[in-house]
């Protein structure tokens, strides 16, 4: 298989392997389940792995990857982007209102807009900016409590309010199931909505479950530990 699902810590993950491996699953998922889109998105989640450890994927032609912490990201990328053109960054952590300037103007995509007050800042920033980058509105699909997301129930209105009267260039739907959950119903759900709502991208599906996410129809998959095995601390990685 090459993923390094099971492996120890210790162990130095061959991410440009892997990464191979990953795509060739996502091929094969997608082909096996007469997925209606050709290409799917493999964002490459880089939260808590060092420079060397993206610079491999980077090497190997990866170039959509996903950050889930501002600092974080602005410790790592603007080095690795002098380094290598053409590379799209994705926000796929939850946002805080007074960072929405900082993410603005780092990130391509923000995948996790959860809530109208963080709609309406980023619409803000946008205009102020002058900068418009494609939005997702992440969904708490399994209603859990402590996880960000809007309720299913509200998702309708949220994506009306964004499209019309603040403007938002709004792409997607994203979402992250309860751990202890099947996917697939949260997935089919998630499919659902955007579909209904005319929304073309649909995020979901992470090393564990990317597979049960494409024959849901996933459009971008978020893959991490099956890419670069299992996170390190960010300390030092700074450069
Ligand atoms: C960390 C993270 C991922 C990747 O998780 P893996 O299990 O390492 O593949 C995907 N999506 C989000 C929102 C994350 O925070």
């Amino acid at each position: 298989m090459g993923l390094m699902m099971g492996a120890s810590k210790n162990s130095i993950p061959d991410i440009q392997e892997n990464l191979r491996s990953v795509k060739e699953q996502i091929a094969k998922v997608a082909k096996d389940t007469l997925h209606e889109h050709t290409e799917i998105k493999l964002v490459a989640v880089t939260k808590m792995q060092g420079s060397a450890q993206i610079r491999e994927a980077l090497l190997a032609g990866q170039k959509v990857f996903g950050e889930n912490r501002v600092q974080e990201a602005e410790e790592k990328w603007p080095n690795l982007r002098n380094e290598f053109p053409g590379i799209q960054l994705r926000m796929i952590g939850p946002l805080q209102r007074n960072k929405v300037k900082r993410a603005v103007k780092l990130f391509d995509i923000i995948e996790t807009i959860d809530r109208l007050e963080l709609a309406e800042a980023v619409a803000q920033e946008m205009h102020n900016t002058n900068r418009r980058i494609d939005c997702f509105v992440q969904v708490n699909t399994g209603e859990e409590p402590q996880k960000a997301g809007v309720l299913p129930t509200n998702v309708n209105k949220i994506v009306e309010h964004c499209r019309g009267k603040l403007g938002l260039p709004l792409v997607g739907l994203m979402c992250i199931p309860p751990v202890d959950e099947e996917p697939g119903m949260h997935f089919g759900l998630l499919a659902e909505m955007a579909r209904r709502n005319g929304l073309f991208e649909i995020s979901m599906g992470m090393s564990r479950d990317y597979k049960t996410a494409i024959a849901f129809g996933a459009t971008c998959v978020r893959v991490g530990t099956a890419i670069f095995g299992e996170r390190q601390s960010v300390t030092g990685a700074g450069e």
